[in-house]
């Protein structure tokens, strides 16, 4: 027997969530319909995407990325845009193989063209390689590679914005973890915008979210799948914060929310006053960099790749 307090808010069936701002109680269809307005109207508020925009999702096959592709794929159509999907198989033993399998099987179900780029190919040598001495600093290499990586699949499909599935929790850990290590100009860095001729403008329509939520909804669509976790992902401070963090959003609900807000606020604030720092072209590989040298030959020369 469900009780009175347990039903959805709008049809009075069993309820599968309860949200909050403003607070509702939906079942599994009206959860699903929330969830997708949601991402909708974010889309639509913050102009993400304009007819003819080639949109490459960053598929990794877990379940952010995948909630993406299943909510992008409908929307799209809508605001005259199109949808390819970027995967990188960084090389991560036990791990990515299984992921990759979900990804390809996710876009050969709904029809989505598939661009597969890898680190072997890229760098020559997979992730597991390169970090042979460095695991501890795994998400750190890893991240400044795959950005790269990510950037030459976009290329390759031609698209004209890169989706990311970036939740609520991973952008309000980003903020914290920008605030502990005392990084301001990385807090107020706004990807959204691009750099015309360079990098394509990325989007978060998954930011609207909570990871809970992505959950619900892939459990409630079923595409829930229990994949292996990266196992560098527990060197990360990233894991700490996420930690510290779902403490605090569970004692004080919305916590989440406004660290977004602040974040938002500060990048308003810094829009202005500064004006945009001009960047130049590394001089080994010819990519956009805020030095002499880019990150990613910074990193593969310390390799001796
Ligand atoms: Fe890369 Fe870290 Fe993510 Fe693993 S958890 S895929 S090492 S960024």
């Amino acid at each position: 027997m469900t009780s009175a307090e347990n039903r959805c808010s709008f049809c009075g069936k069993p309820a599968v969530a309860r949200l909050t701002g403003p607070e509702r109680r939906l079942c599994a269809a009206h959860f699903i319909e929330d969830a997708e307005a949601r991402v909708f109207a974010a889309m639509k508020d913050e102009c993400m995407v304009a007819p003819g925009d080639r949109v490459a999702v960053g598929l990794s096959g877990g379940k952010d990325s995948t909630a993406l592709l299943l909510l992008l794929h409908p929307i799209l159509p809508t605001l005259g845009a199109t949808l390819v999907a970027v995967t990188v198989d960084e090389g991560i033993a036990g791990y990515r193989e299984e992921t990759l399998k979900a990804a390809e099987a996710l876009t050969a179900e709904l029809g989505v063209e598939h661009v597969i780029v890898t680190f072997a190919d890229l760098f020559g040598k997979d992730l597991d390689r390169l970090l042979v001495g460095r695991e501890a600093q795994g998400c750190t290499v890893c991240g400044v590679l795959r950005r790269r990586a990510l950037a030459e699949g976009v290329k390759r499909v031609g698209a004209t914005k890169l989706a990311t599935g970036h939740n609520l929790d991973d952008e309000a850990q980003s903020v914290l973890m920008n605030v502990l290590r005392g990084d301001l100009p990385r807090l107020r860095q706004d990807t959204s915008t691009g750099q015309p001729g360079h990098f394509v403008p990325r989007i978060k329509p998954l930011a609207v979210l909570s990871e809970k939520e992505i959950v619900t909804y892939l459990l409630l669509r079923g595409y829930f799948r229990d994949l292996p976790e990266c196992p560098y992902a527990g060197t990360a401070l990233r894991s700490e914060v996420r930690t510290m963090l779902a403490g605090l959003e569970h004692r004080h609900p919305g916590t989440m929310l406004r660290i977004i807000r602040f974040r938002d606020g500060v990048r308003r604030s810094a829009r202005s006053v500064e004006p945009v720092k001009a960047l130049s072209t590394c001089r080994r590989c010819g990519e956009l960099t805020s030095g002499e040298v880019c990150q990613v030959c910074r990193l593969l020369e310390r390799d001796g790749t």
